[in-house]
């Protein structure tokens, strides 16, 4: 039986990404399925998935984003508990020259927002 919900929102690179990732996102709807990669975390909970959108392109404009997805979210009765920060902007911080400090990023979030972040999201 599940410990509860998680409801999360789901964040992309959006030069990665673009218009819609390749396969409709279909890898990390699989993960999510599959509770694979990071949303192994979720494994013992319902996930329901309240909102996917990019980082608003280079130099990325996360925080503000998240900010109006959240006062949607309130608005629409859809908040969320927690951030995942895609596999694709990890891959960007890593190996291409994208500008986010994910870390410093991960703690604005939780610290302004009071959610969970997740650095990462699908292991494909
Ligand atoms: S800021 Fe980073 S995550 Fe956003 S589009 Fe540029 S490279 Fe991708």
């Amino acid at each position: 039986m599940a410990k509860g919900k998680k409801r999360i929102a789901i964040i992309a690179c959006k030069n990665i990404k673009g218009v819609s990732c390749v396969g409709g996102c279909l890898k990390c709807f699989k993960g999510i399925s599959e509770r694979a990669g990071e949303y192994e975390r979720w494994k013992d909970y319902d996930v329901e998935v309240i909102g996917m959108d990019d980082c608003g392109g280079c130099p990325g404009v996360i925080m503000p984003k998240l900010f109006l997805m959240m006062d949607m979210g309130k608005l629409y009765d859809r908040d969320f508990d927690a951030v995942h920060l895609g596999t694709c902007i990890m891959k960007a911080t890593q190996t291409a020259k994208c500008p986010i400090e994910v870390e410093k990023l991960k703690n604005m979030i939780e610290t302004k927002m009071g959610k969970e972040v997740i650095l990462g999201t699908h292991a494909y």
